[in-house]
This record gives structure tokens, sequence and C-alpha cells, in this order.
């Protein structure tokens, strides 16, 4: 018997929000909420407005987390944003490894499955976010890249990549508006199924994401193994983002 994998949609608003415009963004998802009833919605923001969203979305049903997570406890680790930090407002989720974070800061797959792991330790989801440049598409090593990522990830076992959500997103298609289409996501969404099946934890969920939006959802939410979408620019109008997650 498979397990049923929830359909989960989660907005990333990057570096962008101000109050005036998150009340009203806020606002709006939580009046629409019901059209997505299948479905759960996450709203990722940057650090200084989750108390905000925290506040506008109590009662919605609508989780939120933020957009990265130290690999640290606690200590001499200046601009560093803590897991027990965040747990200790109810932070329930994070997204790690970014392709943003990994280019603009280094990140490397060893510290991503770090701070995947110091979020686990706090009782917060990590979404592992894995997906590979152009240049390696093009050279035909999205596998190999994938492989890699996942790595250090799946190392940590089972038991705590049964607890985490992974977002597959090629980097060619992040905010550029070119998405993979339907197949060649789902061709990369079974191939890391079949890493998570033979780690005997095959109902972890698998988001897509790069220039999703309520016109291309559906076809990409019919894929088997696309189990829901990691949405940016889509995300910051509400009508829009709670489209996709009627999807
Ligand atoms: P996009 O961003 O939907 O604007 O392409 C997706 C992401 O980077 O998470």
């Amino acid at each position: 018997t498979a397990l049923i994998r929830k359909r989960l949609v989660i907005g990333n608003w990057k570096m962008h929000g101000a109050r005036p415009t998150n009340a009203t963004l806020l606002t709006g998802l939580c009046a629409g909420v019901g059209v997505a009833h299948n479905c759960e919605m996450v709203v990722c923001a940057p650090f200084p407005y989750l108390g905000q969203v925290s506040g506008c979305l109590h009662g919605s049903g609508i989780g939120w987390g933020s957009q990265d997570i130290s690999k640290h406890q606690q200590g001499a680790y200046t601009g560093e944003v803590s897991a027990s930090m965040l747990s200790d407002f109810g932070c329930q989720w994070a997204l790690v490894g970014h392709s943003e974070r990994r280019s603009f800061h280094c990140e490397t797959d060893q510290l991503v499955a770090e701070k995947a792991a110091a979020a686990l330790g706090a009782g917060i989801t990590p979404v592992v976010c894995v997906g590979e440049t152009q240049a390696e598409q093009e050279a035909g090593l999205t596998q190999e890249v994938i492989r890699r990522q996942l790595q250090p990830v799946l190392a940590l076992g089972a038991e705590s990549v049964a607890k985490l959500v992974i977002a597959y997103e090629p980097v060619w298609a992040i905010g550029t508006g070119l998405t993979a289409t339907p197949q060649q996501a789902q061709d990369v969404h079974a191939f890391i199924r079949a890493q998570l099946t033979e780690l005997n934890v095959p109902q972890v969920r698998i988001l897509y994401g790069g220039s999703v939006k309520a016109s291309n959802a559906s076809s990409l939410f019919a894929m088997s193994d696309i189990d829901g979408a990691l949405v940016g620019g889509a995300s910051l109008v509400a009508e829009e983002f709670l489209r996709i997650a009627a999807s």
C-alpha cells in the first residue's frame, strides 16, 4: 500500500516584502485558503517578517517558515539564526540549500545537509533544495549533480530523511520563465524517488520549483512523482498562489 503524499505548495518570497504589502498578501491568502483544501500551504518569508507572517496566518491552517537556518546551535555566529530560535516562536519549516544560497553564499552539499540536520533537531521540517545549472544540464550532468547534492542529506539516515521534504529546482528554470516540461521534471523526480525508495522512505515529498505559475501547475502536478511546488515570483500575488495550490 502506497502511503499518501499530501500535495504541498510552498511560497518563497525571497528578499521581497514590506509590512503593508505583506499584510495585503497574507490577508488574501487567509481569505482564499478554502479553495485549496486538498493542499498543504506554507509561506517562507524573510526573517524580520516571520513574526508578522505568523500573526497574520494564525488559525488559517497555512504554515510558515524561514528561507535559511544556521547549522550552529548558538554562539559567536554574527548574523546567523538558529533552529532553536525559530522553533522558539513556532516556526515549523525552513528552506535549506536554495540555489541562490548555494551560488551567492557558497553553501556546499555538506553544509546544506548540516542545516537540514539542525532543523530536524529542533522539530523544524527542512525543505532541501537541489538542482542543476544550465551548463550542467547541457553537459548531461543532471543526475550526477542531483546525486552528489543529495548524498550527504541521504546519509543522515532513513529516520531523518523521512521527516524532510525535497525540492527539485533546476537553476535554469528559476525566475527565468523557463519551466522544465512536466516530463523533464518527472524524470528527475523519478530519479530522486528511486533513491528515496532505496532508503525505504518512498513517501518523502518531492516538490518542483522553477517558474511555477497557475497556468502550468496542473500539468506539473499531474506527474506521478511531483508532489507539489516551491513557488517564487508567483507566491507574491495571493490570487496566483492560491490558484497554484488549488490546481
Ligand atoms: P521562481 O522561483 O518561481 O520565481 O522561478 C522559484 C524558487 O527559486 O524557489
